[in-house]
């Protein structure tokens, strides 16, 4: 694969902040963005050379988005299908259309999880009330049943902790097919960010570790607070998979970590992950950075980090109180989404916080009184 020159177009499945900061990156190298969105205006519609604004399963929108661009990728993992194979064929589509079967499903997840070698959670395939019942037999209690696809941010998933559950959590069928997973008492949440190009290069990032709030990420904070061994081990994980899928692009890789020190994969994102944004203040080249690198075939960046550093999510109910802190923001670094309609839950930024330790900047970010944990 030859490389793509500054100066040719990016184009961009989804316009939201995942699009925009790719779509920095690559305005920063010297390209020109496309995006495709049904929101005219949308994160990556702002800074976009051209806005398509269509349903992402219009195929013509999608005809145009090729024919202005000389490379497409996306941003999310639910491109349309049959968008996704007209790309592969006719036009510049380096990511391929399999890396998003298998991440769109997490039945197929599974299954590529299993086939690069690593540890998944044990799962059962849940289609119907009866089935749900064997599984919990099968799974034990506690349990997390979720949809198959489309879940997002904890949204389609339900907790079973007791036989009193299985009523409330059948609804969930009503969205489609379902997984029921074992529930992991885990130590840790971490990340790996791995990314490979067309000509079989492989980079991780360093390894994230996450911290939830009601299933949506709000804290990431890097060195993650681990062993030698388990930093070693998530990125290798990483590779394996990276290498086993035949990848190109951006894979994140969600892990959790228990006390007795089992790594067991939970998710993949085929795209830049929310716990890789410390990147942008962080590390040599950054996720969206090095995307560009891999999906326009240049040698990976660095992936060095160079300062300690803690991520933190801005939603809907924190703008308020983070933008009164902007005075105090020496070492905090602002990133917001030009998002319309910011409401609570909803990402709508993030800020990198730097620092020489990260006790200190872990005490500042408690100071700034914005989040509750
Ligand atoms: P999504 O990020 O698409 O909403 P995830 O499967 O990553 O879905 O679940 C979101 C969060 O819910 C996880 O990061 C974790 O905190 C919690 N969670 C999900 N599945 C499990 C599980 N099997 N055991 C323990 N916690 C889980
Ligand atoms: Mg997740």
């Amino acid at each position: 694969m030859d490389i793509i020159l500054p100066g040719s177009t990016i184009g961009i499945i989804g316009g939201g902040q995942l699009g925009r900061m790719m779509a920095v990156a690559a305005k920063e190298m010297g390209y020109q963005v496309a995006v495709l969105d049904p929101t005219p205006n949308s994160p990556t519609g702002q800074l976009a050379d051209v806005e398509i604004v269509a349903p992402y399963d219009d195929l013509e929108a999608a005809k145009q988005l090729a024919d202005v661009s000389d490379v497409v990728t996306y941003e999310f993992e639910n491109v349309d299908y049959d968008v996704l194979t007209w790309l592969e064929d006719n036009a510049n589509l380096p990511q391929g259309s399999e890396l998003i079967q298998v991440t769109q499903d997490r039945a197929n997840e599974k299954i590529a999880i299993e086939k690069s070698g690593a540890a998944f959670v044990p799962y059962h395939l849940v289609n119907s009330y009866d089935e749900l019942k064997q599984a919990i037999d099968r799974i034990g209690i506690p349990s997390v049943l979720k949809t198959r696809t489309g879940g997002y941010d904890g949204k389609g998933q339900v907790m079973v902790k007791s036989q009193s559950d299985i009523q409330e959590a059948a609804k969930l069928l009503e969205q489609g097919p379902c997984i029921l997973e074992k529930f992991i008492d885990f130590d840790k949440e971490i990340s790996v960010i791995v990314n490979r190009n067309g000509k079989g290069e492989t980079k991780t990032f360093p390894v994230g570790e996450n911290i939830h709030h009601e299933h949506i990420l709000l804290q990431t904070i890097v060195p993650a607070r681990v062993e030698l061994s388990i930093n070693e081990r998530a990125q290798h994980i990483a590779i394996d998979l990276a290498e086993s899928l035949d990848m190109v692009g951006t894979l994140g890789v969600e892990m959790f970590l228990t006390k007795e020190g089992h790594i067991y994969l939970n998710e993949l994102a085929p795209r830049p992950h929310n716990s890789g944004h410390y990147t942008l203040n962080a590390c040599e080249t950054t996720q969206f950075q090095q995307h560009v690198r891999a999906i326009c075939q240049w040698p990976l960046g660095s992936t060095e980090l160079q300062t300690p550093v803690v991520m933190m999510n801005i939603l809907g109910e924190h703008v308020d109180k983070v933008v009164a802190n902007i005075p105090n923001f020496r070492s905090g670094h602002l990133h917001l989404y030009g998002k319309n309609g910011v409401k609570p839950k909803r990402k709508v930024g993030h800020i990198n916080v730097t620092g020489s330790e990260l006790v200190t900047i872990l005490d500042h970010i408690t100071s700034l009184n914005v989040w509750h944990m």
